[in-house]
């Protein structure tokens, strides 16, 4: 559809640029025969500069060369794409312009009257950029081939990230899914097979399938939050929250699990304490927090959740376990990073949480970071902005 739009406002340039090349030859024409006249009519003029205006809005860069390859008309996006430090590309070689070869051959073959499209062009500059380049022949093509040619960039650099951000994350899910689901396959396959004829070993095997099944459970859900968070489908009703109460909450809801591991959980936020935030979301983002924290934890470890005032609200999980590498805490709030895969998914965890965490946390208007040392223990704090 949008190609449809561009393809029509294409032609309508191409027309345009006929219209102007016709113009300039007459002009031409009119200067040999010394003409005096060489003002513009009011209707030529509204036509060129209404092609400027739509050149230079236009987000696509366009480039028009001659057929000996030089560049005769080009727009301002065409020469952020091409060579920002050259005060024009009028006239230049297309060779002088650009070393790639898939421009070249496309419009080369534009000048030979073949029209090419879906030709990926990549740029190496500081920012990779990458783009769909469409090339038709301009004027009637002869046996001398076509008057020029007309190449448009499209901007594809946002819908390839995206698109290999949608592939990695399904192969991530797909992967998560895969694990769990081969398990219980196997399991049940060796019920089938005569275990189920043993009540101690089938007791064991049933245990097995229903953890791997919670975990694709746990896993869903997490998925489908995540996806509705970013998918702008979560709307927030902030308030003022009392965030000692609200502490006191998560830590009563993930009291048995600190007790199995002999963890305390520790909530010194001072009773009066009030932010501003989603009472039920802040909720999810210090559980998962104080979660991991347990998780994470040492063997009579400690979870201490506290609270710090400046020009915005801190509320501060630390834990006293083996720290995270400093390697790691950059990419640890992405989709399914861990930084020991195998102990994460023992415990039950997706590696979504934290990523959660981040999305919920930048709803607010806020954000989420960590402080880690190894040996010693992690800090996560959520920052909220004042109401
Ligand atoms: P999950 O806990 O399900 O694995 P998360 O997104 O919550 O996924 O966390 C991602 C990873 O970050 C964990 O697998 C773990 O490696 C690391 N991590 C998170 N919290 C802590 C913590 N408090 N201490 C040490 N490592 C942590």
């Amino acid at each position: 559809m949008t190609y449809m739009l561009v393809l029509a406002v294409v032609l309508l340039i191409v027309g345009a640029v006929l219209i102007l090349l016709k113009r300039e030859s007459a002009n031409a024409n009119h200067a040999a025969s010394d003409s005096p006249d060489q003002t513009q009519s009011p209707e030529n003029f509204e036509v060129s500069s209404l092609l400027e205006a739509t050149l230079a809005g236009m987000r696509e860069g366009l480039l028009v060369v001659d057929k000996d390859m030089r560049v005769v008309a080009s727009n301002p996006a065409a020469h952020k794409l091409f060579n920002p430090s050259v005060p024009a590309l009028q006239s230049q070689r297309l060779t002088e312009l650009t070393r790639n070869p898939a421009i070249y051959s496309a419009f080369l073959d534009g000048l030979k009257g073949i029209e090419r499209s879906g030709v990926k062009v990549e740029t190496h500059g500081p920012e990779r950029q990458i783009f769909d380049l469409r090339v038709v022949p301009i004027g009637n093509v002869n046996g001398n081939g076509a008057k020029g040619a007309l190449g448009v960039f499209f901007d594809i650099t946002r819908t390839e990230r995206l698109e290999h951000v949608r592939q990695e994350f399904l192969s991530n899910v797909s992967h998560e899914l895969r694990t769990p689901l081969t398990a219980i396959i196997a399991f049940v396959e060796t019920l089938e097979t005569g275990a189920m004829e043993d009540p101690e070993s089938s007791q064991r095997f049933l245990s097995i399938i229903r953890k791997n099944a919670s975990r694709m459970h746990g896993l869903i859900d997490d998925i489908l939050e995540l996806t509705a968070i970013e998918g702008g489908n979560v709307q927030l009703r902030a308030a003022p929250v009392p965030l000692h109460s609200l502490v006191q909450d998560v830590c009563a809801s993930l009291a048995a699990k600190a007790a199995a591991s002999n963890v305390t959980l520790k909530n010194n936020v001072a009773a009066e304490v009030t932010v501003q935030a989603d009472a039920r979301r802040l909720e999810q983002m210090l559980t998962n927090l104080v979660d991991n924290g347990i998780k994470f934890s040492r063997e009579n470890g400690t979870v201490v959740i506290s609270h710090e005032s400046g020009t915005r609200d801190h509320i501060l999980v630390h834990d006293n376990g083996d720290g995270i590498p400093a390697q790691h805490l950059e990419r640890l709030f992405e989709r399914f990073y861990r930084v020991d895969r195998a102990r994460s998914r023992d415990m039950g965890g997706t590696g979504l949480g934290l990523a959660i965490v981040k999305h919920l946390a930048l709803l607010h208007g806020g954000e989420v970071t960590v402080t880690s040392e190894l040996g010693k223990g992690s800090t996560f704090t959520i920052h909220l902005p004042k109401a």
